[in-house]
């Protein structure tokens, strides 16, 4: 099992020919997690081929409009489509009253059961299952804004299969050495796991930081990330127009990866006064070398 994450939108909050708003996928074996919605999202998950109904839980950072004017659009094409299945929709207060306000007043009664989960703060484990696990984080921006850390759990351990048989390890007990166990055959002679198994692949973890000024209170939370998505709406020129309207720069998200001493940077949420992205890429590898731009259309394995 791996996290996969699959980029929507890069741009912030006027969608462009060239930019969508903010949107992702992230997949964990057959969960597929939407983070955001700005307008465009669906045609944007069917332009990427990702099925819509296999969605089952929305994460909204915050109610900016270029962060989730998609959803009713999106909630409503489910409906249509006949989707009967729950969708857990997650995000700050506010947004169950937005979406159902909407739908109240055009007399729609949806083929399916919304379940809003208000996010109360950061640290707060929001979803688990036996794959992954997904927590807030602390933003600091213009109003309540979080962003989500995935974290994939501890994949079963690696049988030695030429050990197996040196063993004679029946099959019946292979589950259980995966799982860690001892094996202990019929006569009671026991076969350590560490002779039979390797370390499964280490767990691997994704962070989404969304809109959000230069904050050091996020860096704890996001430490040694494999993949760290981080916005860049400005750059260091545009320092007093980030201050005001607390976004980041390029030279601050590659400060943040540095500290938080992740493995890898996106930077994302491109105000649309930069033709191309070279100076994001310049300024912010100045910081931190592993950096890239986010892609619409591009998918990160982790
Ligand atoms: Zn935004
Ligand atoms: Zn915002």
């Amino acid at each position: 099992m791996s996290l996969e994450v699959l980029i929507l939108g890069s741009g912030s909050a006027l969608p462009t020919i060239s930019a969508n708003q903010t949107s992702q996928v992230v997949s964990c074996g057959n969960q597929h997690f939407l983070v955001d919605c700005g307008e465009g999202t669906q045609v944007q998950l069917r332009k990427n081929k990702v099925k819509i109904q296999q969605i089952n839980q929305v994460f909204i950072s915050h109610l900016h409009g270029d962060h989730f004017f998609g959803l009713v659009g999106l909630l409503s094409t489910m409906h249509l489509l006949g989707r009967r299945a729950e969708l857990h929709i997650f995000g700050p207060k506010g947004l169950d009253e937005i979406v159902e306000i909407q739908f109240r007043n055009a007399g729609s009664h949806l083929s399916f059961n919304m379940v809003f989960h208000s996010i109360e703060k950061a640290g707060d484990v929001l979803y688990e299952d036996g794959k992954v696990m997904v927590t807030s984080l602390p933003l600091k921006h213009r109003i309540p804004c979080y962003g989500f850390h995935f974290q994939e759990k501890k994949g079963l351990r690696k049988l030695d299969g030429q050990k197996l048989v040196e063993y004679n390890i029946p099959v019946y007990a292979r589950k259980s050495i995966a799982e860690g166990q001892d094996f202990r055959s019929e006569e009671g002679v026991i076969v350590k796991n560490a002779e039979l198994t390797t370390d499964p692949p280490k767990p691997k973890a994704y962070a989404f930081c969304s809109d959000t000024a230069y904050y050091e209170k996020l860096i704890p939370f996001i430490q040694e990330v494999d993949l760290l998505y981080h916005e860049a709406t400005f750059l260091e020129s545009e320092r007093e127009r980030a201050k005001k309207t607390f976004h980041s720069t390029a030279k601050d998200a590659a400060s943040i990866a540095e500290k938080a001493n992740v493995k890898q940077l996106i930077m994302g949420h491109f105000s649309n006064r930069y033709k191309n992205k070279d100076g994001f890429l310049q300024e912010a590898r100045m910081v931190f070398k592993n950096t890239d731009v986010a892609e619409e259309g591009k998918e990160y394995k982790l």
